[in-house]
C-alpha cells in the first residue's frame, strides 16, 4: 500500500513547538533517520521509506502540519506531481478533449489548478521525483489518450484564463477595447463583447474595472484568442448568475468550434450547464489529490454529490449531499416578526435603488438575488447602519452582525487573535457550532495575512456568526468557497439563526446555495449603474419564478439529488416550463 507523509509547511512553525514530531517518532527513538531536521529551517522531513506509518507524530504535531496518508494500492505508481518531498502530491490527470468542455470539481486544495498547470505546459509533471523525463512521461501515460498529448504539448497553443483576475491589471495596461483588438486572432470579438455585455466600458482603462467586469474582460480575451486548448479556472467568481450563463455560452461556443476545452468551477448550476464530462477530484486539501476517470455530466456531479466513486469503489465523504424540499417559511406560518422596513430610498450620482417595504422573521434566512450593480450591496449596508437612505427611515432596536462583500482585514497576527479580538471570550458553542462545521479551527495559528480568499472568507463567516446579534448580514458568503465549504456554511448559518431566534439576509449568486439556505427570496431588478427596485421578501417558488425569469433561464430538479439544474436554452423542458411560467420546480 503506498504511503504518504506530508507535512503542510504553511502549518508546521517549529518556532510554535517542542519538535512533538521528532522526539515522540518510535523511529527516531530506535536510532534511525526517520525524521530528520533541517539545521537552518529547524522544520522536519520524514523519509516515507523508513516511515512505519504509525501515525504518532501526526496525533502529536500541536499544529496539526502532518499527514499519514495509506493511499489504495491502485494508486502505487500513479503520483503524477509532487512539488517537493513531503509536500503535496497530484495522481493522475483529466483529460482535454477536442469538441468537448471538460469540467473539474472537488474541494479546493485537492490539485484542480495544479491539473490545470500541468495540462496547459506551464508546469512538468515530475512524477513525485526530483524530475522526470520525456520518456519517463511518454511511460507513465502509456495506452491512454494523454501519451499523445503530452507528445505535442511543445507544438499545441494553449490560452489560459487564471483564477486570480483582480491581477489582471498587473499584466495588462490600457484600455479594454485596444486590448480585446489586439488578441482578437479568431474574429469573434465583437459577438463576445454583445454576449457578455463589455460595451460599457470599452473605453475605461482596465485597471478601473471591477471584480465582475474585470472576470468577463478576462473570458472574452480568452475566447477571442486561437488555440488548441483552452483553460478557464473558475470563470464564475464575481459574476451575477445572468453573466454566469453567457460566460458558459461563450466557453461552449469553443468547443463547438471544435476546441478542448477544461474549465474548474465550484457553481455546481454553471458547471452542469457547461461541461460535457466531468472529473471528480478527491483527496485531502494540501495533503493530496486524485483525479478520477471522467463521467457524463449528469452522472459525474451526481457521484460527487453522493461521495461515492461506484467503479473505483472509493468513498471520499462520509455523508452524501442531498437538497432536501423545504419546509413552510416562518412567514408562512406565522413566526415572531423581527424586523419590517418602510419603503426606502437611496439615490447616488446617477443611480437610484429603490426597496419597497419588507420583513424577515425571527429564524428566518432571506437570500438576495438580483443581477450586478442593481443595489443589492447599497440595501444591506443601509440596514448595517453603515449608509443611510435619502429618503424613508429605519427604525429598529436591533444588535447587527455584517459581513460585507470585500474582505480586507487589515490585522498583524493570527487567526485566533483577531477572532478574538473580534468576539472576545469564546462562546462555549462557537468551537463545536461555527468553528468546526466552517472548517476554521486549523487555521487558528496561521498569520491572518497568510490566509487565501477561501480560508479569509470562512473566518469572516465564522467572525460574522460568531457575534451576538439579531440580525445577520452575509454579502456573498459563497464567494471563493467549494462546494462542501458552501453547503456546510449554508447549513451553519440556518442552524445560527434557528438556535438564535435570529434572522440573515444572504447576497448570493450561486443558485444551489440560495435555493439550499433561503426560506423566502429578496429579488433585485433593474438596469445595473443606473436604478434598482426590490421585490418581496417573496416565498421560494414565487421568488425564484421572478428571479429567472428576468435572467431568461429554467431549472429543474435532479430526480437522484434534487439539486436544481438548469435546462439548455430552447430545449423541450426549457419551453415546457416557460410556457407554464415554471422556471423553478420546487419539487
Ligand atoms: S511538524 Fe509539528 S511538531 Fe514537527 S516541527 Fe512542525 S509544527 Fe513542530
Ligand atoms: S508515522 Fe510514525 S514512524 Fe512515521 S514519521 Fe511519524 S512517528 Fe515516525
Amino acid at each position: 500500500m503506498p504511503r504518504l507523509a506530508v507535512i503542510r509547511q504553511d502549518f508546521c512553525q517549529p518556532k510554535k513547538c517542542s519538535l512533538e514530531c521528532y522526539r515522540y517518532c518510535p523511529g527516531v527513538r530506535t536510532g534511525d533517520e526517520t525524521i530528520l531536521i533541517d539545521e537552518k529551517t529547524g522544520r522536519p522531513t520524514i523519509s516515507e521509506q523508513l516511515c512505519s506509518g504509525c501515525g504518532i507524530c501526526a496525533h502529536k504535531c500541536p499544529l496539526r502540519a502532518i499527514y499519514i496518508i495509506n493511499l489504495p494500492s491502485e494508486l502505487e505508481g500513479r503520483c503524477v506531481h509532487r512539488y517537493q518531498p513531503n509536500g503535496f502530491a497530484l495522481f493522475e490527470l483529466p483529460i482535454p478533449r477536442a469538441g468537448s468542455v471538460t469540467g473539474l470539481v472537488g474541494q479546493n486544495g485537492v490539485g484542480k489548478t495544479t491539473a490545470l498547470q500541468i495540462l496547459a505546459g506551464r508546469l512538468r509533471p515530475n512524477l513525485g521525483k526530483e524530475e522526470a523525463t520525456q520518456e519517463e512521461l511518454m511511460e507513465f501515460f502509456k495506452g491512454s489518450e494523454l501519451q499523445n498529448y503530452f507528445r505535442k504539448i511543445g507544438e499545441m497553443k494553449v490560452v489560459y484564463k487564471p483564477q486570480a483576475v483582480d491581477d489582471l491589471p498587473k499584466a495588462v495596461k490600457g484600455k479594454v477595447q485596444d486590448l480585446l483588438e489586439k488578441v482578437d486572432e479568431r474574429g469573434v470579438v465583437k459577438e463576445l463583447i454583445r454576449s457578455l455585455e463589455l460595451s460599457d466600458f470599452l473605453n475605461r482603462e482596465v485597471k478601473t474595472l471591477s471584480g465582475g467586469e474585470m472576470q468577463r474582460l478576462a473570458i472574452a480575451a480568452a475566447a477571442s484568442r486561437e488555440a488548441d486548448v483552452y483553460f478557464f479556472d473558475e470563470p464564475s467568481s464575481h459574476l451575477d448568475v445572468y453573466q454566469r450563463l453567457n460566460a458558459a455560452a461563450a466557453i461552449r461556443s469553443l468547443a463547438a468550434a471544435g476546441k478542448a476545452v477544461l474549465i474548474v468551477e465550484h457553481d455546481l448550476a454553471m458547471l452542469d450547464y457547461v461541461s460535457d464530462y466531468v472529473h471528480v477530484l478527491y483527496g485531502r486539501p494540501g495533503v493530496y489529490g486524485v483525479v478520477s476517470s471522467p463521467r457524463g455530466v449528469r452522472v459525474g456531479i451526481n457521484v460527487f454529490l453522493d461521495g461515492y466513486l461506484p467503479e473505483e469503489n472509493i468513498m471520499f465523504r462520509r455523508e452524501p449531499i442531498k437538497f432536501e424540499v423545504r419546509p413552510l417559511s416562518k412567514a408562512e406560518v406565522g413566526g415572531r416578526l423581527l424586523l419590517s422596513y418602510p419603503k426606502l430610498v437611496k439615490v447616488f450620482k446617477g443611480f437610484r435603488l429603490e426597496v419597497s417595504p419588507g420583513d424577515i422573521y425571527a429564524g428566518e434566512v432571506v437570500g438576495i438575488v438580483g443581477p450586478n450593480a442593481v443595489g443589492k450591496t447599497t440595501f444591506v449596508r443601509i440596514l448595517a447602519g453603515e449608509i443611510a437612505p435619502t429618503s424613508g427611515k429605519l427604525d429598529f432596536n436591533l444588535r447587527v452582525s455584517h459581513k460585507p462583500q470585500y474582505l480586507r482585514v487589515d490585522f498583524e497576527g493570527t487567526v485566533e487573535a483577531w477572532l478574538h479580538q473580534q468576539l472576545g471570550d469564546f462562546d462555549p458553542s462557537f468551537t463545536p457550532e461555527i468553528l468546526q462545521p466552517l472548517e476554521v479551527e486549523p487555521l487558528m495559528e496561521r498569520e491572518l495575512k497568510s490566509l487565501s480568499g477561501g480560508e479569509l472568507q470562512r473566518v469572516c463567516i465564522a467572525a460574522c456568526l460568531g457575534r451576538q446579534a439579531d440580525l445577520y448580514l452575509l454579502d456573498e458568503p459563497s464567494a471563493y468557497l467549494d462546494v462542501e465549504q458552501r453547503l456546510s456554511m449554508s447549513k451553519c448559518i440556518r442552524r445560527t439563526m434557528e438556535k438564535r431566534e435570529a434572522a440573515a439576509f444572504v447576497v448570493d449568486h450561486d443558485v444551489l446555495s440560495i435555493d439550499y439556505l433561503s426560506d423566502r427570496i429578496l429579488v433585485f431588478t433593474g438596469e445595473p449603474s443606473r436604478e434598482g427596485r426590490t421585490h418581496g421578501p417573496l416565498k421560494m417558488r414565487e421568488g425564484m419564478n421572478l428571479f429567472l425569469k428576468h435572467v431568461g433561464v429554467t431549472f429543474r430538479r435532479d430526480p437522484q439529488t434534487g439539486r436544481p439544474r438548469a435546462n439548455k436554452p430552447g430545449s423541450a423542458l426549457d419551453r415546457e416550463q416557460k410556457a407554464k411560467g415554471e422556471y423553478f420546480y420546487l419539487c
